[in-house]
């Protein structure tokens, strides 16, 4: 082991990152790091140049597959990282909040603290980071989606070079599951939101979690939607693959679900394989009925 690693914090060796996704699936990091400041983030990212090791940034791996024979580098979980910060400034109806942290503990503290706009983030499972660069969505009501990219105001965050920069409204670009923050490492943001009745706020919250609850009662681990919905007037994902005739069907330990069909369960023992072979034969089986290519929403972790 080098010897710059001992004065690295917190680094571990051959982690398994199954049990660090909602899939619980992928072999060890060869690396694997949690750190809790900017302080031992720099020092990691230092660490990795010196290295030569590539590095992936994982928040809650609600959207991540890694492949069975690991990752051959550095894997830095943001789930630790400053989780503490997150506060308010009622004047501006801002909150600064880490990018570590979760996105039920913001739900809250913004319920708590009488600031309305992050309600539709309440069932989604997810770090700040994870939500901002896949500018994570969702609505009850058809055709009205609520992002995260909407009450992005500021982004703090470092190059992958570990330069810092700004980002501000200006800068930054959201679309239907797509950011232009891939390029970064993000540290925090500022969220413009505007203030409600709390009582209004968690009738809010409620009723997306009743929304999400009847239509969708997953127990199996999962990574949410595989595949993104079309854009125009196409039907579903989850609709097309249905209509393709693969709802239920599995490969090895991954099984389409039965509820929805853009959900893949891990019945048992999945692999990334079984995974990624079952992405292919969606995609041929969809666009064969439909002449449409699914693209996926979900993040494989390759090695490089
Ligand atoms: C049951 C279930 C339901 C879901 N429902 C929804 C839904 O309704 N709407 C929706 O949009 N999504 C949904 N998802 C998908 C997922 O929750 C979101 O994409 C979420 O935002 C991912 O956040 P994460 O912290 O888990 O990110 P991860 O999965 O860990 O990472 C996602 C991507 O972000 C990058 N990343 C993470 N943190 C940082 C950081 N600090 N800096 C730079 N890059 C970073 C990673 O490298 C990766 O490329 C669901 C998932 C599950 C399991």
């Amino acid at each position: 082991m080098n010897s710059s690693i001992t004065s690295t914090p917190a680094l571990q060796r051959n982690v398994p990152l199954a049990s660090h996704t909602t899939l619980r699936i992928g072999g060890p990091a060869a690396y694997f790091a949690e750190p809790e400041s900017e302080e031992d983030l720099a020092k990691l990212l230092a660490w990795a140049r010196r290295e030569g090791l590539s590095f992936f940034i994982l928040g809650n791996g609600s959207n991540v597959v890694f492949e069975d024979s690991g990752y051959e580098g550095l894997v830095i979980s943001m789930r630790r990282f400053r989780n503490d910060l997150i506060k308010m400034d009622l004047d501006r109806s801002q909150v600064t909040v880490s990018a570590g942290v979760s996105l039920a503990r913001l739900v809250r503290f913004c319920q708590e603290s009488g600031l309305a706009g992050t309600e539709f983030l309440a069932q989604i499972p997810g770090t700040v980071g994870g939500a901002l660069v896949m500018n994570a969505g969702f609505s009850r009501h058809s055709g009205q989606m609520s992002e995260i990219g909407d009450i992005v105001q500021e982004v703090r965050a470092l190059q992958k070079d570990g330069a810092p920069v700004m980002l501000g409204r200006e800068d930054l670009e959201f679309s239907y599951r797509h950011s232009n923050l891939d390029e970064y490492l993000l540290l925090e943001a500022i969220l413009k939101l505007w203030r409600r009745p709390k009582d209004q706020i968690q009738n809010e919250i409620k009723a997306n979690h009743d929304f999400r609850k009847t239509r969708l009662d997953i127990t199996e681990p999962n990574a949410g939607s595989i595949f993104k919905n079309p854009l125009g007037p196409h039907p579903s994902a989850g609709a097309l693959i249905e209509k393709a005739g693969w709802k239920g069907k599995r490969i090895g330990g991954i099984q389409i679900s039965e509820q929805h069909a853009n959900y893949f369960l891990n019945i048992g023992n999945a692999t990334s394989k079984d995974v990624l072979q079952l992405i292919k034969e969606v995609q041929k089986a969809v666009f064969h009925a439909t002449g449409i290519t699914l693209e996926p929403e979900i993040r494989i972790a390759q090695k490089n």
